[in-house]
This record gives structure tokens, C-alpha cells and sequence, in this order.
């Protein structure tokens, strides 16, 4: 289960959680200034032994509230942004909802040919995955999407760069069978390590 975040969120700590953030105007993205997880660009933030993602603690000091076990989402105008902490861009969701909602951003920019200037990023992941292979947590991803009931095979193909038949063999253990889901509850919690 994620470790409660409020408990520890004194005075003095969120003072220094915000001053690694770049406080901008109520609409724009406040971008994490301090450390970034590798490969994922989401910002941590260290807390007493714990490393958490900086957009979960924004979320915690600004709705006084533990998202526990569920991820909170970004919501970012420009496009999702991972470093951004503006809790006005952040919301709760489970994971069928954060993979539905990529699926149908995805969708979108590929609609009206503006993919790689709302998703940059995700545009990079697609290409690389074209030659390489998926990661650990976007597989967990797939899985835990299709067996929470979202069956758009071929939407989720669209998204992570790969073909149907690539994500039908992910659903169907024909490939990825290593990958259990004991790793998968860590990456739920949404937490950056231990
Ligand atoms: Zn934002």
C-alpha cells in the first residue's frame, strides 16, 4: 500500500516543496525545478526516507488530501506535461482511466496532425517502441487497462506505438509472461522507488 503523504506535510516542508517549483499564472504549467525520476521526467521529491512524485505532493498540499492508492492525473492545456505541478492541471483517477484518457488524447492529436506538438513526448515513445520493445510499467499498463474492462485493443495499439496483434499477445501472456502482478501494485502506488 502507498505510505500516507499528509502526516508529513509541515509547514516547513511544503514551504520547501514549493520553492523547487516555478510558480507561474493560474492556466500556465509550474515546472518541477528540483530532481526528475530517469527516462520518465516525472520531478521527485525526497520526504523523509520516501521518494514521491512531486505532482502527487501538489496534489496532497492543495486538496488536503491523500491520493492513496488511485494516480493523479495531469491535465495540462498544452498537453500533458509530467513536470508540471499546478494543481489546477492535476486530478485523481485510477489507472483505466489514465490509459483510457491517453487513448483518447491520442486519438485526437492524431486526428488533427498535431501529435507531436501536444505530445512530444509520447510521439518520441512511439517511434522508439517501433523498433525497440515496451517497458515494464507500460505493459502493466495494457494489462491492468484491459482487465479493468477498457477493450479498445486497437486504441491502446495507437498510443503505445504498436500494432493490435502486439497488444492482444501483452493481454494474452504470449508475451511479457515475466512481468507479474506483484510489480504492478508498486506501480499503482505511484510511488518512485522506496
Ligand atoms: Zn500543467
Amino acid at each position: 500500500m502507498p505510505k500516507p503523504i499528509m502526516a508529513h506535510l509541515s509547514p516547513e516542508v511544503i514551504t520547501k516543496f514549493w520553492s523547487y517549483v516555478n510558480i507561474k499564472g493560474p492556466d500556465e504549467c509550474w515546472l518541477w525545478m528540483g530532481k526528475k525520476k530517469a527516462k520518465e521526467n516525472y520531478g521527485i521529491f525526497f520526504l523523509k526516507g520516501m521518494i514521491l512524485y512531486s505532482h502527487r505532493v501538489a496534489y496532497c498540499i492543495s486538496s488536503s488530501e491523500d491520493p492513496g492508492a488511485l494516480n493523479v492525473l495531469h491535465d495540462c492545456p498544452g498537453g500533458d506535461n509530467p513536470q508540471c505541478a499546478n494543481p489546477g492541471h492535476l486530478r485523481k483517477g485510477t489507472q483505466l482511466e489514465n490509459v483510457a484518457d491517453m487513448v483518447a488524447k491520442n486519438r485526437q492529436a492524431t486526428g488533427d496532425r498535431t501529435g507531436s506538438r501536444v505530445h512530444p513526448e509520447r510521439q518520441a515513445k512511439g517511434e522508439r517502441v517501433n523498433t525497440a520493445v515496451l517497458n515494464t510499467d507500460q505493459v502493466l499498463e495494457i494489462r491492468n487497462a484491459y482487465n479493468g474492462g477498457y477493450r479498445n485493443m486497437a486504441g491502446l495499439g495507437r498510443t503505445y506505438g504498436v500494432g493490435r496483434g502486439t497488444i492482444s499477445k501483452i493481454i494474452h501472456r504470449e508475451n511479457w509472461k515475466h512481468i507479474t502482478m506483484a510489480t504492478c501494485t508498486a506501480s499503482a502506488a505511484g510511488w518512485a522507488g522506496t
